[in-house]
């Protein structure tokens, strides 16, 4: 079971939190807990570490009294004995003694390498583990807390998005965990971080909780890896949109992970990959609302008649690129070019559409990169005869339609289409990868919410 931030939040939220985890151990379930940072913390640890680097004392001073307050008040509203709430209280002042000495190491030498800054992230997480561990012991159930390395996970030393050595991994989890169950433990476990082989901190990347979760439970080869959030699991799109969403009961991977590649509220598309190798079903389920089920992650693909497009997802702040030049035709090595070209800038591309008539490419973006892209694009590439123009648009956005049973159904892509042309929407580009797992299409900026409503109604989305 994994606990992300908005469910940790507070102190009334931790007691929750205890008190879920001892029902279901409570009810001969076996259960490891993985943790996030109380909500904000990670991104204000963030903040911390820059200002410590820019010298900001009394920032710092501010940020540290702060930080310990939330904690110790969370702790006293979580934990009612007072030998555990002492004993909480005084784990928690020598962490943030810790991140004192840390961050003020920071300040004398102005300095801020990644290494030190994973460093300071993993506070957070080390922070909300003993009081969940504490709040689940005042409750009688036997716990322990440990950080990602102490349970196992090894990571190389890529600080800020450290890749498990998977094989030690799951080997050393195994064993470490396996022990703790064996002596009726349960394991609260730091998510977010790990260590190297020589022990040094590293972090799975923002939001790498799941990721946590995921690689402990494929290390344990577990019934079902549970994500516990704040909604009710992964929605046919977003409701600020469609306020009559469905949550979808079961997707299959690969569907789960388009959505999350399209930025659905959904989970890191890293983290899905562990369950599954392993074949271990992820399930998303709302901790404030525990009777619902959630939304379930498997393996295979269960495609239903009428159920060929599963979500919407509108993907807002890009931009579409077009370059075009007869130059290109025929031309091998052009394509190359122009993505060499954005490579070098680091620039990464959501879509990419190329006419068979070959006389242009055309590729969507991150808006903020749209100025240094377009210009390197000209520097490289015009003035050569290859190209003769690189034109680019802002004003767009990209409807991603994801569903499983697209694949090899006839008639979707006409339903689609059709669907937004009654809305009188243009369509500027439409890419479809030969998964036919997704169909992309870039709209102007004010039509993108009225085309994912309109696709929406069109395959039946809405509840009944
Ligand atoms: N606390 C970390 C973050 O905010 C990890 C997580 O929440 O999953 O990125
Ligand atoms: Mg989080």
């Amino acid at each position: 079971m994994k606990f992300g931030g908005s469910s940790v939040a507070d102190g009334k939220n931790i007691r929750h939190v205890a008190s879920l985890i001892a029902d279901y151990v409570g009810k001969g379930y076996r259960v490891a807990a993985v943790v996030s940072a109380l909500e904000g913390v990670t991104d204000e640890l963030v903040e911390a570490s820059e200002q410590a680097k820019k010298g900001n004392k009394d920032y710092i001073h501010e940020f540290l009294q702060r930080l310990s307050e939330r904690h110790v008040t969370a702790a006293k509203k979580t934990i009612e004995n007072k030998n555990l709430q002492e004993e909480t209280e005084r784990i928690l002042e020598a962490k943030i003694d810790e991140l004192e000495k840390t961050l003020t190491g920071i300040i004398y030498v102005g300095e801020l390498t990644p290494k030190i800054r994973d460093y300071v992230l993993a506070f957070g997480e080390q922070l909300s583990v003993p009081i969940v561990c504490n709040a689940l012991r005042d409750l009688k159930v036997d716990a322990k807390y440990y950080s990602g390395g102490e349970v196992g996970i090894v990571t190389d030393s890529n600080f800020g998005e450290a890749n498990p050595l998977m094989n030690v991994t799951k080997h050393q989890v195994k064993e470490k965990i396996g022990s703790l169950f064996d002596k009726g433990l349960v394991p609260v476990i730091t998510g977010y971080i790990a260590a190297t082989q020589d022990g040094v901190t590293t972090t799975l990347g923002r939001g790498g909780s799941d990721y946590t979760a995921t690689i402990i439970g494929a290390a344990l080869g577990v019934d079902e890896i549970w994500i516990w959030t704040d909604v009710d699991g992964l929605m046919t799109c977003d409701p600020k949109i469609v306020p009559s969403v469905k949550v979808m009961t079961e997707i299959s991977f690969q569907e789960a992970m388009e959505m999350a590649i399209f930025g659905a509220k959904a989970m890191h598309p890293r983290a899905l990959e562990p369950a599954m190798e392993e074949n271990i079903p992820v399930r998303i389920r709302n901790v404030f609302n525990p009777e619902n089920p959630g939304t379930l992650i498997v393996k295979e693909q269960r495609i239903k008649v009428g159920d060929a497009v599963k979500a919407i997802i509108l993907v807002k702040d890009v931009a579409l690129v077009n370059v075009s030049g007869a130059g290109m035709v025929g031309t091998p090595g052009t394509a190359a070019k122009v993505f060499n070209t954005l490579g070098e800038e680091n620039v990464n591309i959501l879509a990419i559409s190329q006419s068979i008539s070959e006389s242009n490419i055309s590729f969507v973006i991150k808006r903020d990169l749209l100025q240094r892209a377009v210009s390197k694009l000209e520097i490289a590439l015009l003035g050569r005869g290859l190209i003769r123009e690189v034109t680019a648009d802002d004003d767009v956005c990209v409807v991603a339609v994801v569903g499983a049973g697209m694949k090899g159904t006839p008639g979707i892509a006409s339903r689609l289409f059709a669907a937004i042309a009654r809305k009188g929407i243009n369509v500027h580009m439409i890419a479809q990868g030969s998964s036919e797992l997704n169909i992309s299409l870039v709209v102007k900026e004010t039509d993108g919410e009225e085309a994912v409503r309109a696709i929406h109604k069109e395959f039946k989305l809405d509840k009944p």
